[in-house]
Parts: C-alpha cells; sequence; structure tokens
C-alpha cells in the first residue's frame, strides 16, 4: 500500500487519538528509518525511546525468532528461562533485589504505586498512602498514573480518578516539605522529566530528597520508564545521581521494540506482594523476555560509555550551529532536550522531518532527541547536518 492508501484505511477504522505525522514508516536498518514512498530519514526518535538497538538487529530479531519456534507464550503459573535468566541481570546489575514483568511504563508504575500502599499498610495500616510526586512530570495513561502525572490538563474528563496524590514543584525541598504530613507512604519522580521537556534534576535535590524519605519511612520511587536501560549513558540514571531507589520502574527501551515493563525492588520490599496480590497476563513473555536478554547484553561499561560520548559529541553539534532557534540544550547520554525559540517545537520538527530527519516534541518548547543507542557518528553527522540546514 502507499501512504494515502494506508491513510485513509487509517482513519476510517482507527480511533484517531494521536497527533500523528503525515508519513508511514515501512522498514529501518541501525538508526535509518524508510517510508513507504522510499524517503529516507536519521531517526533520533527510537519510537520513543523504545529501539534501543535500532532496527533489523540480527540478535534481537533471531533470539525472537527463535524463542517463538521453541515457546512463544506460557502463563506465569509456569516457571520460563528467560524470564529468570533476565531477572538475575537486571538485579545484578542495578543493586536491586527481585523484579516484576509487566508490559508498558504505565502498567509498571501501578505496580510501584501498589508496592508503595501495601508497604505502608502492612506497617503502619489505613490512612498513610498519599504519594508525593512532582509538577510536569509524567507517569502513565491509566486512571491512576494520570493522576500521579503533575500536570493539570491530564486531571480532565476521566473522573473520578484514584485518590492520594500531592505535587511538589522539582528540585525544590521546600515545596516538597510543604507536601510532606502523616498521610504520605512515597515520593515519586523521574530523574530527567522526559515528556514535560527534557528537564534534569538536580543532584543535590535528589539526594536530599533520598534522605528525607529514609528519615520519613517513605518509599523512594523512580520512574525510568524512559531514562532506564543505558538511555543516559547507565543502566538507570539513578546511577549517576549515587541513590539506590525502594522501587525503579523501567520500559520503553527494555526489549528493544517488544511491549515489555516492569519494576525492581530493594531488598526491604521484595516481600511486599505476595502470591495473588499482584499479577499480569502477558508480564515477562518468553519472546519479550529473550529480546529484553539480548538489549541487557548490550550494556556492557564500554557500550555505556558510548552512549555517553555520543551524546556529548551531539550536544556539542547541536550548540556548534549556533542557531538563533536555539535557547538551550539539556540532558543526559543520548536523551537530548532543545530548547526552542522562534518558532513553535512542532513546527521545527515538520519543518525536519521534510529534510530526512525525525524528531520528538516534549514540553512547550523541546525539541526532544532519542537516537537509537546504536546510532553510529556519520549517522549523527547526517541528522546534524539536517539540523544545520534548516536551523541556521
Ligand atoms: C512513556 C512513559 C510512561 C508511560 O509508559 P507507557 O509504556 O506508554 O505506558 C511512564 N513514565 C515515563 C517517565 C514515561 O516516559
Amino acid at each position: 500500500m502507499n501512504f494515502e492508501q494506508i491513510k485513509s484505511l487509517d482513519n476510517q477504522y482507527v480511533l484517531q487519538t494521536y497527533g500523528r505525522n503525515s508519513v508511514a514508516i515501512d522498514h529501518g536498518k541501525g538508526a535509518t528509518l524508510w517510508d513507504t514512498e522510499g524517503k529516507e530519514y536519521i531517526d533520533f526518535t527510537s519510537g520513543i525511546g523504545v529501539c534501543s538497538l535500532g532496527y533489523a538487529n540480527e540478535q534481537w530479531a533471531k533470539a525472537i525468532y527463535d524463542q517463538a519456534m521453541k515457546l512463544g507464550h506460557i502463563s506465569n503459573l509456569f516457571y520460563t528461562e528467560p524470564y529468570a535468566v533476565l531477572a538475575s541481570k537486571l538485579v545484578s546489575a542495578s543493586g536491586m533485589a527481585a523484579a516484576f514483568f509487566g508490559n508498558s511504563g504505565a502498567e509498571a508504575n501501578e505496580g510501584m504505586i501498589k508496592t508503595a500502599r501495601k508497604y505502608s499498610y502492612d506497617k503502619y495500616g489505613q490512612g498513610r498512602a498519599t504519594i508525593i510526586t512532582l509538577k510536569n512530570s509524567f507517569h502513565g495513561r491509566t486512571i491512576t498514573t494520570l493522576k500521579a502525572t503533575g500536570q493539570d490538563h491530564f486531571h480532565e474528563f476521566f473522573f473520578p480518578f484514584t485518590e492520594g496524590f500531592r505535587y511538589a514543584d522539582a528540585n525544590d525541598m521546600d515545596s516538597l516539605l510543604a507536601q510532606s504530613g502523616d498521610d504520605v507512604c512515597a515520593v515519586m519522580m523521574e530523574l530527567i522529566q522526559g515528556e514535560g521537556g527534557v528537564n534534569p534534576l538536580q543532584k543535590d535535590y535528589v539526594q536530599a530528597v533520598a534522605k528525607l524519605c529514609a528519615e520519613k519511612d517513605w518509599l523512594l520511587l523512580i520512574d525510568e520508564v524512559q531514562t532506564g536501560i543505558g538511555r543516559t549513558g547507565s543502566l538507570f540514571a539513578f546511577q549517576q545521581f549515587d541513590i539506590q531507589p525502594d522501587v525503579v520502574t523501567f520500559a520503553k527501551g527494555i526489549a528493544g521494540g517488544l511491549p515489555f515493563g516492569g519494576f525492581l525492588t530493594n531488598e526491604k520490599c521484595r516481600n511486599v506482594l505476595k502470591a495473588g496480590d499482584h499479577g499480569s497476563t502477558f508480564g515477562g513473555n518468553p519472546m519479550a523476555a529473550s529480546a529484553a536478554n539480548v538489549v541487557m547484553d548490550a550494556m556492557t561499561p564500554a557500550f555505556l560509555q558510548e552512549v555517553k560520548e555520543k551524546g556529548e559529541y551531539l550536544r556539542a553539534g547541536i550548540a556548534a550551529l549556533n542557531s538563533p532557534y536555539v535557547s538551550g540544550i539539556r540532558g543526559m547520554g543520548l536523551m537530548v532536550g532543545v530548547g526552542v525559540q522562534g518558532m513553535t517545537h512542532k513546527e521545527l520538527k515538520d519543518k525536519l522531518m521534510a529534510e530526512g530527519l525525525l524528531a520528538l516534541t516534549a514540553g512547550k518548547d523541546t525539541l526532544r532527541l532519542l537516537p537509537p543507542l546504536v546510532i553510529t557518528k556519520e549517522e549523527i553527522d547526517k541528522g546534524l547536518a539536517v539540523m544545520a540546514k534548516v536551523m541556521k
């Protein structure tokens, strides 16, 4: 089918819940994509931070194929090898204690929220269920994770929302203390707010929050759905903030493109959720777990160091454009935010796309770049050349 045929089929039969780009992507290799009309793009999106090993990675595809030919699915009522192996890899690389597997970021955050509330209920009884989250955060699209999201416009239409969330300003301990109280059981945050505009939290603030949580026996809940699995140049971003969460979630990049999400708990929380308290039919599916094992095996210290270096190279390249449209450059590793002025972030994204570079937007005025972690210097240079053409 050509683009117009696909688009008209979609418009007739699909709920139009996305602000889609006028392009149908057909295939890719590495960090390069081609649309149905044969046009080539450099990809600075990875889906939305998902395709960490790029497109058509042979080891990844082979692991999925081999597992599909062996056992495509079995319920969580049985043990499977890829599942247990993946959990052991995540635990040993993160300093956490045990894993739960689901299918998406919102579902991972739901499980983390349930862990915090049950931890508190088991120890202190009812009335201590409130979770403090940060303004400008994003935690997902379910009724509970929408309410956990600290942006008012996500709290419309779908009433009644889950109770028990209060919001503090990021990087502001006084604001957090003002939301404190006997009803609180946890603080939940992203270390770099992704959808909110690629806003990194300050290290001293994060460490002060961790200390406060330890003092009050509030759980420290870190949402690494976007920042996790190598994106920032360490397996988890929290490892660069020198903190240890009680619970941390991951999703987007973990299985390189198959649906997968989950959370890791520390020793203190590993027995909070018991048999029957939580579950997921598809969670930890053997094909998805096999794909995730390939992604985890790629996360060597040398690979993570390259992610850091490529991120610095990309940020330096953007800074060197001296573009009048750039108001600032933020981020860590290959999670890069470019403040846009003089046109809207959407206008800029569309102009880049027309010239062969795919990018994302975030917040009110940020161009968000999340290239595949395997992107080459040559591909980054091609992307920078498009940025130079459009933004000089
Ligand atoms: C994308 C995202 C989510 C939601 O993940 P889904 O897989 O879309 O449910 C939650 N938290 C953060 C930080 C995210 O970036």
